[in-house]
């Protein structure tokens, strides 16, 4: 993955200097842990969350179990796996239906992290399993919006609600909560509203956004978050969980040069799931996440 291939490069050249070794001193340990700390920091992981999973790594790596493991390098190698699965939120997260549809998903972000692509993506993907879903365009606020996701739709083949193009007078509250009746009227069994989104975290389109939320109850929230974002991942993040209350994080754009490790703090500093990756600007650029093969790409 193009993102963590530096990341990934000097995790394995640490491992391999430390394989060379037959058993560890203390000192081992804590050269080993300086190096993943400043690889992690150097990737744009956030610092509480490169504190906190260096400070687990070196207490397991001067345990008994590495003292007594036959080979403690590959031990050392094994705890840095573990933990890394445990950032990026331990099990699989899948999402969630709900028990009488239409599922109602609500798709929030900055202007720009991929949220109408990721619309058309988790529409096609729906689909293909079997479901029936509707795109909703209560993002009023761009004007080109509305155009943008009705193309989405029709490259996904799937249906969309959506005001008039052009006609960006609407409220997105209205629409969004009127789509949720014509869904169940004309039997979607998915529903997945697409809101708008600025360049900064703006309260106006917040209060929007949360509106929009309690006007339709959502099943999902997920939270789209550009993985070139950088260090201002963080901050996005905390705003977005308080504005939305999200349930899930999307991570997009994986598939660029960026260093993505701020990105990947959002799950272990908000404890939402990262619920899908999108990795290309195709629809099928798009995959459920799992924690354990994220890591192994990662230390690959
Ligand atoms: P929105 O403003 O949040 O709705 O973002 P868009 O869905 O319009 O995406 C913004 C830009 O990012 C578009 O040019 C998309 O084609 C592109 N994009 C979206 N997802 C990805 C992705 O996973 N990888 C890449 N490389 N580009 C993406």
């Amino acid at each position: 993955m193009a993102t963590f291939g530096n990341l990934s490069d000097r995790l394995s050249e640490t491992f391999k200097n430390l394989r060379k070794k037959g058993s560890l001193s203390a000192s081992d340990v804590d050269g080993t842990v300086r190096e993943i700390r400043r690889a992690l920091l150097d990737a744009d992981v956030a610092l509480d969350v490169v504190k906190e999973f260096t400070g687990k790594v070196r207490e397991r790596a001067l345990s008994d179990e590495v003292n007594k493991a036959l080979n403690p390098a590959q031990q050392v190698v094994q705890i840095v796996n573990d933990e890394l699965v445990a950032i990026l939120g331990g099990q699989q997260r899948r999402l969630e239906f709900a028990k009488n549809p239409p599922t109602v998903i609500m798709l929030a972000g900055l202007q720009g992290a991929g949220k109408t692509t990721l619309a058309g993506k988790l529409a096609k993907w729906l689909a293909k399993d079997g479901h029936t879903p509707l795109l909703v365009a209560a993002d009023l606020q761009r004007p080109n919006a509305v155009t943008q996701l009705t193309v989405v739709a029709e490259q996904a083949g799937v249906a969309i609600y959506a005001p008039e193009p052009g006609n960006g007078v609407g409220d997105p509250v209205r629409v969004a909560k009127d789509s949720i009746a014509y869904a169940k009227t004309k039997q979607f069994d998915t529903v997945i509203v697409d809101t708008a989104g600025r360049l900064g975290v703006d309260a106006e389109l917040m209060k929007q956004a949360s509106n929009i939320r309690k006007a339709i109850d959502p099943d999902e929230v997920l939270f789209v978050i550009d993985a070139m974002i950088g260090q201002d991942a963080v901050k996005t993040a905390q705003a977005f969980q308080e504005g939305v209350d999200f349930t899930g994080v999307v991570l997009s754009k994986l598939d660029g040069d960026a260093r993505g490790g701020a990105a990947l703090s959002v799950a272990s500093i908000t404890g939402r799931p990262i619920i899908f990756a999108s990795t290309g600007e195709g629809l099928d650029d798009f995959e459920p996440f799992h924690p354990d093969r994220m890591a192994s790409r990662i230390l690959d």
